[in-house]
C-alpha cells in the first residue's frame, strides 16, 4: 500500500510542472535595478557620495576612482538623480549573487581625465584673462584717486550719571 502511494508521488512529480520559477535574467518591469557608472563621463566631483544616505558611495580625487558598495545600496535613486553629468543610471541587468560585501572601484578613464583637464585649463585661462584685463582697467584709470574709504563710525561715548 505504502509502495503503491510512493509510487504516485513518483509519477505525480514527473509530470507536474516545477514549484520553483527559473532565475530571471532581466529585471522585471517596475524594480530599480543597481547602480552603474559610465566612467567615460564622470568627473568625480563627489556630489553622489555626498547625497547618498547610507554611504554606499566613495569618490576618491587622487587616485581618480569611483566606489560603491553594492550591499549598502538600497536604490534610491537619489546619486543619479543629483548627478550633474548624468552619467550614473539604474542598470536593469541581472547580477550574480553574493555572500560577501564588497567594494566596487571603477577608475576614471583616460578620455574623462584629458577633458576635465582641459576644463581646468581653459578655467585657468580665463581666470588669468579676466585678472589682466582688470589689471589693464586699473593701469588706464591712471592717477584717478580710489574712491574714499567709509570713515570708521565712532562708537557712542558712555555717560556716567
Ligand atoms: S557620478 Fe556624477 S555625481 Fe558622482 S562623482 Fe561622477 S559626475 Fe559627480
Ligand atoms: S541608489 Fe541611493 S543608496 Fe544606492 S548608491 Fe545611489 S544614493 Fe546611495
Amino acid at each position: 500500500m505504502a509502495l503503491a502511494s510512493f509510487k504516485n508521488t513518483i509519477i505525480r512529480n514527473l509530470v507536474s510542472k516545477p514549484k520553483t520559477r527559473k532565475v530571471e535574467k532581466e529585471y522585471p518591469v517596475g524594480t530599480r535595478g543597481h547602480v552603474e557608472n559610465d566612467m567615460d563621463v564622470c568627473v568625480l566631483c563627489g556630489l553622489c557620495s555626498i547625497k547618498c544616505p547610507t554611504h554606499a558611495i566613495t569618490v576618491d580625487k587622487v587616485a581618480k576612482t569611483w566606489s560603491i558598495r553594492p550591499m549598502s545600496c538600497i536604490q534610491c535613486r537619489c546619486c543619479v538623480d543629483n548627478c550633474p553629468k548624468k552619467c550614473l543610471s539604474m542598470g536593469l541587468r541581472f547580477q550574480e549573487p553574493g555572500s560577501e560585501k564588497v567594494t566596487k572601484t571603477f577608475k576614471q578613464s583616460e578620455k574623462a581625465i584629458a577633458a576635465q583637464e582641459a576644463l581646468m585649463k581653459a578655467a585657468k585661462e580665463r581666470a588669468a584673462a579676466a585678472a589682466a584685463a582688470k589689471a589693464a582697467q586699473a593701469a588706464q584709470a591712471g592717477n584717478a584717486p580710489a574712491p574714499a574709504a567709509p570713515a570708521p563710525q565712532k562708537a557712542p561715548e558712555k555717560t556716567e550719571e
